[in-house]
């Protein structure tokens, strides 16, 4: 019965394999992937089920330490890109200098209108993001231009930043929008002024040595602790203009976004950790 089950599986997978070999390095990828997946089905199959707790315990690796900062509430593997103090971790996206955003006295830093976005200057692959923002209580303007920011993951992928707190505008460029792609579960933004927290996963697009993209880039964003994108799969850049774009690339930046329209938006307590 046994040796039927594993026969049937073999002969379905290789059938399904053959079906794609026809498709050049794609079903050299998939053949070689059912090989893989019919071998460990016939390895779970041939193996007596566990009997002992101890037969399904793993202890090594050991995962690494990670302490939390009692003041900062930073992790101590993170890589901090502002606390305040200056703007070392960023260059501006015109023209490669020093940011011209203004550091204020309280350690956030503000937008400065019309002097470009601002860019990591180190590249990242996939990564978890904390970052903090608040909207200007000044900025009444409407639609896509109240408050109006965004962090864009390897500089191509925008999570939105906007006051929709009394202003509407299209839900998938939204606060917590993908920008163009999809727009949040919920809108858990805080009141006008309040400083808002993003906490954000971000698994980045593979590609293979064609260019062409083999696996999706992920995004997963919480709002103040609210879950807004859950694993969203990411359909290519997000455009402003036109459909996703599915260039090859590799790490890229980290960047916030100058709309050039008075947003206001303010910044503080930004880190990362590489995953
Ligand atoms: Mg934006």
């Amino acid at each position: 019965m046994k040796l039927l089950s594993i026969t049937s599986l073999a002969t379905i997978l290789f059938i399904l394999s053959c079906d794609t070999t026809s498709k050049k390095d794609e079903g050299k990828i998939s053949k070689t992937a059912q090989t893989q997946e019919v071998e460990k089905k016939k390895e779970e199959l041939q193996k007596p089920e566990p009997t002992d707790p101890k037969d399904t315990e793993v202890w090594s690796p050991k995962p690494p330490v990670v302490s939390i900062n009692p003041i900062t509430a930073i992790p101590s593997d993170a890589i901090v890109l502002f606390d305040g103090t200056n703007l070392d971790a960023w260059k501006s996206k015109n023209d490669g200098d020093t940011p011209k955003w203004t550091i204020n006295p309280n350690g956030s830093m503000t937008v400065k209108d019309k002097t470009g976005d601002i860019m990591t200057k180190e590249n990242f692959g996939s990564i978890q993001l904390h970052l903090e923002w608040r909207s200007d209580p000044n900025n009444t303007q409407t639609n896509q231009n109240r408050s109006n920011s965004g962090v864009f993951f390897q500089g191509l992928y925008e999570v939105q930043i906007l006051n929709n707190n009394d202003n509407d505008t299209y839900v998938n460029g939204m606060v917590g929008a993908i920008y163009k792609q999809k727009s949040p579960l919920a809108m858990a933004a805080k009141p006008t002024g309040e400083w808002n927290v993003y906490d954000i996963v971000f698994h980045a697009p593979e590609f293979n040595e064609t260019g062409k993209r083999t696996k999706a880039g992920t995004l997963t964003v919480f709002l103040n602790n609210v879950l807004i994108q859950d694993h969203f799969e990411l359909e290519g850049s997000t455009e402003y203009i036109g459909f996703p774009k599915n260039n090859a690339h590799g790490d890229g930046p980290i960047i916030l976004q100058d709309h050039g329209d008075m947003s206001g938006v303010g910044y503080r307590n930004i880190w990362v950790r590489k995953l």
